[in-house]
């Protein structure tokens, strides 16, 4: 049964279908048990609603980690530039913001933990065993690598690796998410599992 959201998720900034916000609100459910839910890229909160209120229903946290500073393709002359989140005082993007409204709106202030950080410095001395890891921040090489290798060994058995935009034809897009989609493959640590639109996903083996 699809997951019931406390808002229309239409109205939140964002970059994630239907479909895969439903998958991970599913997979965030089924593997509540086994730890914490954790997400790179949050941006304005959009996918950070499906998981959270997943987990809000099963009594489980999710932790969210962004430095609220955008991806490449946010920053300023970028394609994904957004005006509305630019802080002209500092010169720099900031989502933070805007997330906070939507955990206000979505309900979610008391499952979801915010961590504004990059992520390679937020895994730096993480040791909590995780249910569930959706990997949606930078799209540069370096920025994927990190999250892989920062995260995908912290989730549990029976737990879900999840990664976002998976392009196995690089007409359709950029390819580092993919990358490391392929890693996680080759890692013999997951079990693959049915990709829902460009969402990849896996089960700890
Ligand atoms: N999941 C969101 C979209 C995320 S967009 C949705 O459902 O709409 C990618 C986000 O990753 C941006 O907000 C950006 O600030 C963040 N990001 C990029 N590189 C990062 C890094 N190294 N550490 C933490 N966050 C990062
Ligand atoms: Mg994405």
């Amino acid at each position: 049964m699809p997951v019931k959201l406390p808002l229309n998720i239409n109205q939140i900034k964002g970059f994630l279908a239907e479909d895969e916000g439903q998958a991970l609100a599913d997979y965030a459910s089924e593997t509540a048990l086994i730890g914490p839910a954790l997400e790179v890229g949050s941006y304005c909160g959009k996918s950070t609603v499906y998981i959270g209120t997943a987990c809000q229903q099963a009594g489980n946290i999710l932790y969210a980690v962004d430095h609220h500073r955008g991806s490449e393709e946010h920053q300023l002359g970028e394609e994904y530039h957004d005006p509305d989140l630019f802080d002209v005082g500092v010169q720099k993007m900031n989502s933070f913001r805007e997330f906070r409204i939507t955990m206000a709106k979505a309900n979610l202030e008391d499952t979801v933990i915010p961590i504004v950080a990059p992520s390679g410095l937020a895994a730096k001395r993480w040791a909590t065993p995780l249910g569930m890891v959706f990997i949606d921040g930078g799209h540069s090489i370096e920025a994927a690598l990190t999250d892989y290798r920062s995260w995908a060994g912290h989730i549990a058995t029976g737990g879900i690796l999840a990664i976002h935009d998976i392009f196995p034809d690089p007409k359709d897009g950029g390819q580092a998410p993919y990358d490391i989609y392929k890693l996680a493959l080759a890692s013999g640590l997951f079990e693959q599992l049915d990709r829902v639109n460009t969402l990849g996903l896996f089960r700890r083996r």
